[in-house]
């Protein structure tokens, strides 16, 4: 087996691994580790997270820099704050032993003259969001003019956010005589093209199947109705008493609203998102991390910085745009040699992107039913009783005995153990023993019998078709138009039905009290600089033509991969799809993270 010793570290740092305890190098450490002290090249790197890529360029780096020169020698990007501080935290542990190394952060939501004034103490290595990096330099506070080192570390992540112009801009800043090393969890189309871009034929390391999630991870899907996300979502926490999990919604509205529910049911819950002050991250992380919150719900971005390795599930409230996220979504669990579980909770429509995780992770889904009310009961028993059989006794309680021996005198011991696991079980009892099965079917008699409407049904009365100015020429089919309507409109893929594409227009109904928010929503509603017009259709029938003029004001169509490209690649579940800036261009889109 390999060992750190034959890698060609320093002693200062072979000093500081085995403080740290490293035994022996990670697959990707075992390859990049050599190749970068050796050679002067650029590198893209691709291995799954929790793979050890800190150490993997944050050794080479230290071991290359000129310690006893104050210039910023090495730049290391991060997509978050969180992993931002990370980084630096590692670094500063493996550089122990190096005298005069100082690795310095910068990450928004702190004191940007406090940054500044630690960098100009003197930093070889600065840690940077991207953000907060360009500020700097704007601000003339940092000089990364003669780097030789550039670390874009979780590249597919800061693309993710729309980190790319940034990215440009800062390298902008940079020598053309540097090494760029980049490392990524999965390989995107937009990853490529940054390597194509500014990076001079980069030597390549790929640590298991590119793209792979963990094997020690089991993926399980749980086919429910539309409206019954967050029924099916308590239940599998009822399921699994000792569950320890992250929950991933797609908005940041969505997030917010599942944990509010979800504390507000009892359950000890967090929400982590965008949308909170740094200080309220950091008390939800905090108490996640001490598992005072045992459900976490998290948009994927924030959840980014998530550093716990002993989560037991992943749970998909809903699923992803992208495959890639997926893996990301799913990795958080089954880390540091465990096992994890990620679950996805699914309606009939969402079947076939289970496929195409499938496809692209090399591993089957378990199709798995909500249990029922009543294993759910059961389920619970048996925990309380375990629960009972393993608590510690607590000795203050001896004082109280005879008193307590007074009130339960007469009541024989299977009497006892009938009334103590009552005083728990009666409130799921009470909750579950009603209630019916959340697993939906394609028997649409069982639907009527609830006396609900299930939303896959197509009402005749009570919508409204509309129409809009996109079709096939945009590369939209009914199944992405659909996706895109959902997404735009921040709803549940069965409220729009009836969805049909023409050439250069389609047609789609909703329920009619949703009729404001589309024509509020598609109000000078623009993608990438084109009009996206909703009207009502006078053609309520909807065969798609009576009387509507074809052209309508089509707008400015990007060639290429532009905004309405039907993605032919399995890379993304639909068309429509923006590229690597284009999350942070429409602000009129609630859909969008
Ligand atoms: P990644 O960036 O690939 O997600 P990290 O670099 O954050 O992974 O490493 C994940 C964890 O594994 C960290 O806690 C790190 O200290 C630890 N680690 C890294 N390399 C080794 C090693 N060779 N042996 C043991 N633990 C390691
Ligand atoms: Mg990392």
């Amino acid at each position: 087996m390999t060992k750190f010793e034959t890698l060609g570290l320093d002693k200062p740092l072979l000093d500081a691994i085995a403080d740290l305890g490293f035994e022996t190098p990670s697959e990707v450490q075992e390859k990049s580790i050599p190749l970068l002290l050796q050679e002067d090249t650029d590198l893209v790197a691709l291995a799954q997270t929790g793979t050890g890529k800190t150490a993997a360029f944050g050794f080479p780096m230290i071991q290359k820099i000129q310690a006893d020169s104050r210039t910023t020698q090495g730049l290391i990007l991060s997509p978050t704050r969180e992993l931002c501080l990370q980084i630096t935290n590692e670094l500063k542990l493996y550089s122990k032993y190096v005298k005069g190394l100082n690795t310095v952060a910068i990450y928004g939501g702190a004191s940007i003259t406090d940054q500044a004034r630690q960098i100009k103490r003197g930093a070889q290595i600065v840690v940077a969001t991207p953000g907060r990096m360009k500020d700097m330099i704007g601000r003339g506070m940092v000089d990364i003019s003669k780097i030789d080192y550039c670390v874009l570390d979780e590249a597919d992540e800061m693309l993710n956010m729309g980190f790319f112009e940034d990215i440009k801009d800062i390298l902008s800043n940079t020598p053309k005589e540097k090494f760029t090393w980049l490392f990524s969890a999965t390989m995107p189309k937009e990853v490529s093209t940054i390597a194509k871009k500014f990076m001079h034929k980069p030597q390549e390391i790929t640590v298991g199947t590119k793209n792979a999630g963990a094997s020690t991870v089991q993926h399980e899907y749980y086919q429910v109705g539309g409206r019954d996300r967050y029924p099916a979502l308590k239940r599998l926490a009822d399921a699994n008493p000792g569950i320890f999990s992250v929950i991933f919604c797609r908005t940041k509205r969505d997030t917010q609203k599942v944990a509010e529910k979800l504390i507000e049911d009892g359950y000890n819950a967090g929400a982590l998102h965008g949308d909170l002050s740094q200080n309220q991250r950091d008390l939800v992380m905090n108490a996640f991390r001490k598992k005072q919150v045992q459900m976490l719900v998290a948009t994927d971005v924030a959840a980014r910085g998530i550093d716990v390795d002993d989560i037991t599930h992943v749970i998909n409230y809903q699923l992803p745009d992208e495959i890639e996220t997926y893996t990301h979504r799913s990795g958080r669990t089954g880390r540091a040699g465990k096992s994890g579980i990620s679950m996805v909770i699914v309606t009939r429509s969402e079947i076939r992107k289970i496929k195409a995780i499938e496809k692209k992770i090399q591993q089957d889904f378990l199709s798995k039913k909500i249990p029922t009310g009543i294993e759910i009961c059961e389920i619970q028993l048996y925990h309380l009783a375990n629960k009972i059989k393993d608590t510690e006794i607590n000795t203050e309680i001896d004082n109280y005995l005879p008193a307590i021996n007074d009130v339960l005198d007469g009541i024989d011991r299977e009497e006892l153990i009938k009334k103590i696991v009552s005083v728990e079980f009666t409130r799921f009892y009470n909750y579950y023993s009603k209630t019916r099965d959340l697993n939906s079917s394609d028997n649409s008699r069982e639907r009527g019998e609830r006396g609900e409407r299930s939303k896959d049904d197509i009402p005749s009365s009570g919508s409204v078709r509309y129409f809009i100015n996109v079709g096939e020429r945009d590369g939209y089919d009914w199944m992405s138009l659909k996706d895109f309507l959902r997404d735009t409109l921040n709803l549940e893929k069965e409220d729009v039905f009836n969805v049909d594409t023409k050439d250069s227009f389609s047609f789609f109904n909703t329920d009619a009290q949703l009729t404001e928010l589309v024509l509020q929503t598609f109000t000078d509603f623009k993608v990438d600089g084109r009009f996206v017009n909703v009207e009502v259709s006078k053609n309520p029938g909807g065969s798609g033509r009576g009387g509507r003029k074809r052209d309508r004001k089509r707008g400015h169509r990007k060639g290429g991969d532009g905004g309405y490209r039907k993605g032919g690649d399995n890379k993304s579940f639909r068309g429509g799809k923006k590229g690597g800036s284009g999350r942070r261009g429409g602000k009129k889109r609630p859909g969008f993270y």
